[in-house]
């Protein structure tokens, strides 16, 4: 067996929501270091041109979008516009996030949580819909869905973050059984606390300190550290492994 190739992306097209963010980022310029064709997907036009000149600077083919993922009338023509650029998809990572910090259900407002869910639930469900009829076509694909310590963990700051992330687990086991027999694998990843723009408000708080105590590593995790198992779930490495959900939290989750 010739395992040098098990990670190779080359040929592969990925879409990234939330690629001009922390962790999206990351996981973007990954893919395409593996060789992949990447398409960034994000609301902010300025984020979206810093990451894609980054990504033309490894000379695959890339591209941004400037799209608001929870505008549901425009997904389907998004993403169609990506295809015609780059080619059918082969990986999506549905990333993209927001979070209310509201401080619990009692002072959460109802535009909020439904926000949120929008962002970090409902868009998952319609970017995979879309992306795994084309992957059907081709019965190959892989979607790779983001997760959190608080797809496992109940959270007094960020309901509607914590119901959200816990139900992007039980989908990505669904549509991991639903698609299987496509040859699609479906898993997510949960990251522990990562240093990003989402998480700059808990910098310099008590909660870090609360944080750091619980992570037996001790520290914040770079979004860079996330790239081995997105490859990883991207990759020939994964064709085997689907619905199930890979930790990247130096230990926080076990403690
Ligand atoms: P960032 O705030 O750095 O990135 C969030 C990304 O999502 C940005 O690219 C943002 O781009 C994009 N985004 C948000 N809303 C929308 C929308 N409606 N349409 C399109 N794009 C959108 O945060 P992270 O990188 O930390 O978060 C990435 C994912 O990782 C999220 O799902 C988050 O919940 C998850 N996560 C993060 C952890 C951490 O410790 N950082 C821990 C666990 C999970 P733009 O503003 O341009 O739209």
């Amino acid at each position: 067996m010739n395992t040098s190739n098990l990670f190779d992306l080359t040929g592969q097209v990925a879409i990234i929501t939330g690629g001009n963010g922390g962790i999206g980022r990351a996981i973007a310029l990954g893919f395409a270091a593996a060789g992949a064709a990447v398409a960034v997907v994000g609301r902010n036009p300025e984020k979206n041109e810093a990451v894609l000149g980054e990504l033309k600077a490894t000379g695959r083919p890339a591209m941004a979008m400037a799209l608001d993922i929870s505008a549901r009338d425009e997904l389907e023509s998004a993403l169609g516009s990506i295809q015609d650029q780059l080619g059918p998809v082969d990986i999506l990572v549905n990333n993209a996030g927001i979070a209310s910090l509201s401080g619990g259900i009692m002072s959460e407002a109802a535009e909020d949580w439904d926000a949120v869910i929008e962002t970090q639930l409902n868009a998952v469900f319609l970017l995979s819909k879309i992306a795994a009829a084309s992957m059907i076509g081709r019965q190959a694909g892989k979607i790779i869905n983001i997760g959190s310590m608080y797809s496992y963990f109940g959270s007094g700051l960020a309901p509607s973050y914590s119901a959200a992330k816990g139900a992007v687990i039980q989908l990505t086991k669904s549509m991991a059984v639903e698609l299987a027999a496509d040859n699609i694998q479906v898993n997510a990843i949960a990251p522990g606390w990562f240093e990003t723009d989402m998480t700059a408000p808990i910098k310099d708080t008590p909660m870090e300190e609360e944080i750091m105590m619980r992570t037996p590593a001790a520290r914040w995790g770079r979004p860079e550290e996330l790239v081995g198992a997105a490859v990883f779930l991207a990759s020939h490495a994964s064709d085997f492994v689907t619905g199930t959900t890979v930790r990247v939290d130096g230990g926080y989750a076990i403690r």
